[in-house]
């Protein structure tokens, strides 16, 4: 079985970095890319119930992809959504982009 912690840091840095890297205005094909990617991951991630508990965020919380913005901030409540869950603090979904793309600055 898949050491769950391990897999889920490499996962939330490459979905937030996905999230990063995504364009500003994104064309509707990058819309829909990014859309099939999520559902797909929720799909296929290799622990199970985890996997589940996502598709089951998605259901309540529509998938927003219209912008960078948009998406990362959407990430960054799926995040928090299981940060919740297991009893971890919250993030301030404010800072994603400090985080995730431009770096923090002290
Ligand atoms: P992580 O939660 O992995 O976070 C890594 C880093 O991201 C943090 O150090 C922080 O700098 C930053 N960060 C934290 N919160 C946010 C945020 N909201 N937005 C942006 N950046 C943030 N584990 C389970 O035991 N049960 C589950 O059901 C479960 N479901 C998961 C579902 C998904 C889709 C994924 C990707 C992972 C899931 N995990 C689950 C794993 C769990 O979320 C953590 O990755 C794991 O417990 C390791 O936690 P961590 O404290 O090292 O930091």
């Amino acid at each position: 079985p898949p050491d769950v912690e391990a897999l889920g840091r490499a996962s939330w840095t490459l979905l937030h970095s996905i999230t990063a890297a995504y364009p500003e205005k994104p064309t509707l094909a990058e819309q829909s890319s990014a859309m099939s990617f999520v559902k797909s991951f929720g799909k296929l991630y290799p622990c199970t119930w985890c996997g589940e508990d996502f598709q089951k965020y998605m259901e309540r919380e529509k998938v927003r992809v219209g912008s960078r913005d948009e998406f990362g901030r959407w990430m960054c409540e799926a995040h928090n959504d299981v940060n919740v869950k297991l009893g971890k603090k919250t993030f301030d979904c404010d800072k994603w982009e400090e985080r995730w793309r431009t770096g923090w600055k002290n």
